[in-house]
């Protein structure tokens, strides 16, 4: 995102974030209660990274997972890790879950969590996530509404947005 030219357009970040109203809905990762096979199949998606959520009912953020330190760390598990399999249960929480006796080991993967990834609410100005994107060099941000996680922007999101309105409106980015 270049620094030099303004972005002064009054969208928000509802109007830039995905999923977007046809799309299939956002791919999270909840933080317990998920096996490895589980997270696989999510991660066969082609998406940079997972939000991590409290739980599918609540959507409660409770960080951002990279695809590429999943694939790292269960390829790692596997390899390495006595007795971790498709059914192991995979845990971001920073407790140890309660499992059955004769449940295979579970995989803990809370040090590959980003546990403070840049969040916005919704109605917040486009210009000033774009500021932030820019400061802070930031690849994605993720979009919530009264603490439930509803979407995320990337900075590729944000790209194709800037085109679109120029498109649209070559005056629109500078005069609003
Ligand atoms: P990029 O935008 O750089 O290609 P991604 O491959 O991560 O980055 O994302 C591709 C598209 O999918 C983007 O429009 C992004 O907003 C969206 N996206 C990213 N992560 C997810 C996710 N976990 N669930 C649903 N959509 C996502």
């Amino acid at each position: 995102l270049e620094p030099k030219e303004e972005f002064e357009h009054n969208s928000l970040a509802v109007d830039v974030m995905r999923p977007r109203r046809a799309d299939p809905s956002l791919a999270v990762l909840t933080q317990d209660g998920m096996t490895v096979g589980e997270v696989e199949v999510s991660n066969s998606t082609d998406y940079s990274g997972f939000p991590v959520v409290v739980s599918a009912e609540s959507q409660r953020l409770v960080g951002f997972v990279l695809r590429r330190d999943l694939l790292i760390s269960i390829d790692n598990a596997r390899k390495r890790q006595e007795g971790v399999v498709s059914a192991s249960q995979v845990v971001f929480t920073d407790h140890a879950p309660s499992l059955p006796a004769d449940a295979p080991p579970p995989l803990r993967l809370r040090g590959i969590v980003d546990l403070s990834p840049f969040t916005v609410t919704d109605h917040t100005p486009m210009d000033i996530t774009v500021d932030i994107f820019r400061k802070l060099g930031l690849r994605q941000c993720l979009v919530t509404h009264n603490g439930r996680l509803l979407g995320i922007i990337t900075k590729k999101d944000i790209l194709k947005h800037m085109a679109q309105i120029a498109n649209r409106d070559p005056d629109s980015i500078l005069f609003n």
